[in-house]
């Protein structure tokens, strides 16, 4: 049985104050749960909100990393200062770093990669736009993305790395994948770490869903078998509407 996985992703909102504001609204409205919750601030956040969080069940998380170790890369961060600053996670490939920041597949292969390295968890982002979908190559899509993402991660790694289907056209608009869409995709990805791995890592291997993921459509989208989780966008800024979906799972 794969236990259910919801990561909250701040993107880039809230400062320093509105963190301790939403982690301490979190920790009230967040009743005992048996999903487990990831948080994902932004940078600036993560020293404060590793403080706030001590006591709590509530992990934290990234949302990118450099490959780089240290040195002259004006901007980055590293998998040692996401650690430091007490990550367990870290997001990678979200298609906002794809669209906005060019990152191929091969790039989130190596973030994946260091991230595992570093004794973290990768919640590796792959999803199709509107375009792709429309054309009919969504399956061909997703197909490159999983086996370019996943070069050279062993099995054992399957097992500490989280694999999120965030179809892009969902993403932000309100508009979420039905939950027949989404399972489709996911019975897709599963099949791929199948054929990639083996039968039993695929069995284990955590699907998120994300896209428009909301109080109102949870409970439908994570009662389809092979949909383990969300990874929540607008949603998880209020605390209510985050607890409502960890609630639904
Ligand atoms: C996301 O950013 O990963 C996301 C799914 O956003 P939203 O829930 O707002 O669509």
């Amino acid at each position: 049985m794969r236990n259910k996985v919801i990561a909250g992703n701040w993107k880039m909102n809230k400062d320093v104050f509105e963190t301790a504001d939403l982690i301490s609204g979190l920790k009230s409205a967040i009743k005992q749960s048996k999903a487990e919750v990831i948080i994902c601030p932004p940078f600036t956040s993560l020293v404060v909100a590793q403080q706030l969080l001590k006591g709590s069940d509530i992990k934290l998380g990234a949302q990118d990393v450099s490959v780089h170790d240290d040195g002259a890369y004006t901007g980055e961060i590293s998998v040692k200062m996401l650690k430091s600053a007490g990550c367990q996670y870290v997001i990678v490939g979200h298609s906002e770093r794809r669209q906005y920041f060019h990152e191929t597949n091969e790039l989130i292969n190596q973030k994946a990669k260091k991230v595992l390295a570093s004794g973290m968890k990768p919640i590796i982002c792959v999803g199709e736009t509107l375009e792709e979908r429309e054309k009919g190559i969504m399956e061909n899509v997703i197909t490159v993305q999983v086996k370019g993402v996943l070069v050279g991660l062993s099995e054992e790694n399957l097992k500490n790395a989280i694999i999120a289907y965030e179809p892009v056209w969902a993403i932000g608009t309100g508009k979420n994948a039905t939950p027949q869409q989404a399972e489709e995709v996911h019975q897709l990805i599963r099949k791929l770490v199948g054929q990639l791995y083996s039968w039993n890592v695929a069995e284990g291997v955590i699907i998120q869903y994300g896209g428009s993921v909301k109080p109102e459509n949870a409970k439908e989208l994570l009662s389809q078998p092979d949909i383990d989780g969300a990874l929540v966008g607008g949603a998880c800024l209020k605390p209510d509407s985050f607890s409502a979906i960890i609630a639904a799972s």
